[in-house]
């Protein structure tokens, strides 16, 4: 049986300033209740506001804090990346900093951890404060997702998950530059279970999510997990040529029997506009994959540290292979 005593909590903050406060003061009271080695790990990523001020006062007040600054805004993938890696404990908890996590959950995760999953992830049952829109676009990006992906992502899976020990080790060797954090958690197996609950509406502060943001975390979702775009270009193509080659013996078939009226200039044009229109398409497909594997090249690091300082109380940290700073 693997060790279930230490848990640390992971946090990634982006302007949650006015937030983070009042997310701590419900930590210390879920991990008073706990009966595991607790600890919080905030991530402050690179916010602009007074988010590390408020995280370092915090740190000062209670000894199971402990921080971490990236040198700039690396988004929230990398942001966990970061935490992730520097967590020794016997397993994980990753939490938003905003309060839609409800931390009094966090005693049934480690009830499903000790009964021994290694991943327990919360699947949300209603979305508060969200609009239809948005549930309509999440639930069109799932489809999507299971159909292109062989990796099954859970709908309506958010960040808030337990990871034990070997996950959190697994998790480490995939240090790819576009992380999609939800496919790479599911892709790495072993005992996985849900637990299901409401979404809460943000604590304060505002979204970080705008459509935008969340169009190109859906376009990485599918490129880092599926092929099948390409291959797609390749069908059309095919369509297209069986299509054509069709069209083809029908106009010869009509020369030889009815002659040869010259004709046809716009459905030249059509056909000439279409099939350029697709080439496009099917290059910017290549483009994307292209891309990423350009990133991928040059192997920078994943992210910068610009400040780390671990918790006082925290679990001694067992030494690792080679968590990148
Ligand atoms: N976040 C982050 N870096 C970013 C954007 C967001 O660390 O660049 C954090 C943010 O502070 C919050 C979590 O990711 O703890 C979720 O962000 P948000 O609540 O804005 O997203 P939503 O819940 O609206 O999907
Ligand atoms: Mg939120």
């Amino acid at each position: 049986m693997p060790d279930t005593r230490s848990l640390t909590l992971v946090v990634a903050a982006f302007n949650e300033e006015a937030a983070l406060p009042a997310l701590h003061a419900r930590l210390v009271a879920v991990m008073a209740a706990l009966d595991a080695d607790c600890s919080v790990l905030y991530v402050d990523d690179g916010s602009r506001d007074r988010t590390w001020d408020v995280l370092l006062d915090l740190a000062a007040h209670d000894s199971r804090v402990g921080l971490l600054r990236l040198a700039r805004n690396f988004g929230k993938e990398l942001a966990l990346t970061a935490g992730l890696d520097h967590v020794h404990a016997d397993a994980a908890l990753v939490l938003d900093a905003d309060g839609q996590d409800p931390p009094e959950l966090i005693p049934a995760f480690v009830a499903k951890w000790r009964e021994g999953y290694d991943v327990v992830y919360g699947t949300r049952t209603r979305r508060d404060g969200e609009t239809w829109f948005k549930r309509f676009t999440a639930a069109g990006f799932y489809r999507v997702m299971q159909w292109l992906s062989p990796t099954d992502i859970p709908r309506d899976t958010g960040d808030f998950r337990l990871m034990s020990r070997r996950v959190l080790d697994a998790l480490r060797q995939l240090r790819e530059r576009q992380r999609f954090m939800k496919g790479l958690f599911t892709w790495v197996g072993f005992r996985q279970v849900s637990l299901p609950y409401d979404r809460a509406p943000r604590l304060a502060g505002s979204s970080k999510f705008n459509y935008w943001r969340l169009w190109n975390l859906a376009i990485e979702g599918i490129t880092s997990f599926s092929t099948v775009p390409l291959r797609l270009a390749t069908y059309v193509g095919v369509f297209a040529a069986i299509l054509a080659f069709g069209w083809g013996l029908w106009i010869i078939a009509r020369t030889v029997l009815w002659g040869d009226p010259v004709q046809g200039w716009p459905s030249l044009m059509t056909v000439v506009l279409f099939l350029g229109g697709v080439q496009l398409v099917a290059l910017g497909i290549i483009g994307e994959y292209l891309g990423r594997l350009y990133v991928e090249s040059k192997q920078r690091p994943l992210y910068l540290l610009s400040d780390l300082r671990p918790a006082q109380a925290a679990p001694a940290p067992v030494v690792q292979g080679h968590p990148a700073h």
